[in-house]
């Protein structure tokens, strides 16, 4: 087959399971008005898939701090900061997060994918191992894949599946990286933290927890997982993403093992891509200080996904283990999924449509990523667009 002939057999798959001239992949919007509203072609939607767990996207002190950044530093730094040096954003930053975890270290990346490929593969290599639970992201498949090191997954949450793995690579256990998320993205539950914890301890390993999901929604501070838990200081590296609750684009590690600062000089995803925008960082500190102290904020997010989570559980729909803000309705077949996707759009509600294989184990997901500037109008007339829906596709 040749090389053009694959991409022909992608669009045939693609078009085999979604019917002609449905966008479901990549829909055009044509304005965005708020943090969760938008206008797709004649209609006025409701953002119910997006990330924006803190709704800060259009925070004034963070869209000031961008205008602010731009006018005084520019649009872009045009190269890494290997090569071009670090400006005092990109410093200022690193020294605000490593505070706000009270940690040693922190690096900035310049996405949230970035920060995971950056850390796995500098940290693991040919001849270490990666113990990664079955439903991680992408981006720590990928990381793991660059690293050379050898993968192994362990089943989903499941502790004495990452018990059993652990004991047989005995003394390879000390060069073993276990990665876990502190909420998953396809079904937003936490992971077991302490038990993992207890874990790597007994098998002298290393950890390290992507709380790209739970960064602003888990702990007092929202730390995340880390902080809800207690565990901080048993966690030996934190990475996580600007895209989500911070509302921008960018990456980070954090770590009190002064050896993380060594990254900056081995990663390859650190050294051969430009820095982050001016713009982009300068945002992103407005929004972290606002992070902090956003308890409020926090409180009406857990008030929407409580909502949510049982008004979909009352309506019948099969839903995620636990209440997140990620909250995915699991479907039987990607006919099912497709349809619950678009009689939700014609109700003037944007989720996500997650098919095989993305998806855990052949499922087929409608994910919906609850916001803290949802109003109550807002979810109430989620719960009903649901309800409508479920009617017309169990008839
Ligand atoms: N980790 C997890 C768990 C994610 O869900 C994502 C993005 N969905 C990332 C990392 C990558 O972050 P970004 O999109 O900001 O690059």
């Amino acid at each position: 087959m040749s090389l053009l002939d694959k991409l022909d057999a992608v669009a045939a798959a693609r078009k085999a399971l979604l019917p002609e001239g449905v966008e479901v992949f990549g829909m055009p919007i044509d304005e965005i008005y708020s943090s969760t509203e938008a206008k797709i072609g004649d209609h006025r939607i409701l953002f119910l898939g997006t990330n924006n767990y803190l709704g800060l996207t259009f925070a004034p002190e963070c869209k000031q701090a961008a205008h602010e950044a731009i006018e005084s530093e520019g649009t872009g730094t045009t190269g890494s900061r290997m090569a071009n040096g670090s400006y005092i954003g990109h410093r200022a930053l690193e020294h605000e997060l490593a505070d706000f975890y009270h940690c040693h270290s922190c690096i900035v990346f310049t996405t949230g994918y970035q920060a995971n490929l950056a850390t796995i593969s500098g940290l693991a290599g040919p001849g270490d191992v990666v113990l990664i639970d079955g439903d991680s992201h992408a981006s720590i498949y990928d990381g793991c894949r660059l690293s050379g090191a050898e993968i192994i997954r362990f089943r989903h949450n499941d502790m004495a599946d990452l018990d059993k793995r652990l004991r047989r690579l005995g003394e390879r256990s000390r060069s073993t990286l276990i990665i876990a998320e502190g909420i998953y993205s396809m079904l937003g539950d936490k992971a077991p933290l302490a038990e993992i914890v207890e874990l790597k301890n007994a098998h002298n390993s290393i950890l390290l927890l992507d709380e790209a999901h739970s960064l602003g929604v888990l702990g007092h501070t929202g730390q995340g997982l880390v902080e809800e838990t207690g565990l901080i200081d048993e966690v030996d590296f934190i990475t996580g993403t600007f895209s989500k609750s911070l509302g921008g684009i960018g990456g980070y590690c954090v770590s009190n093992h002064p050896q993380l600062d060594q990254l900056r000089y081995i990663s390859r995803p650190y050294i051969f891509t430009a820095s982050p925008t001016p713009a982009t960082i300068a945002s992103t500190r407005a929004a972290l200080k606002l992070l902090r102290d956003g308890t409020q904020l926090r409180s009406q997010l857990w008030d929407n996904v409580h909502q949510l989570y049982s008004d979909l559980q009352q309506l019948g729909y099969r839903l995620g283990p636990e209440p997140s803000p990620v909250i995915a309705t699991i479907l039987d077949s990607p006919q099912q999924a497709l349809a619950l996707w678009k009689g939700l759009l014609e109700n003037g509600i944007y989720v996500n449509l997650i098919l095989p294989p993305a998806a855990p184990e052949g499922s087929s997901l409608v994910r919906c990523s609850v916001s803290a500037v949802h109003t109550r109008e807002q979810m109430n007339f989620v719960g009903q667009a649901f309800a409508k829906v479920r009617e017309v596709l169990s008839k």
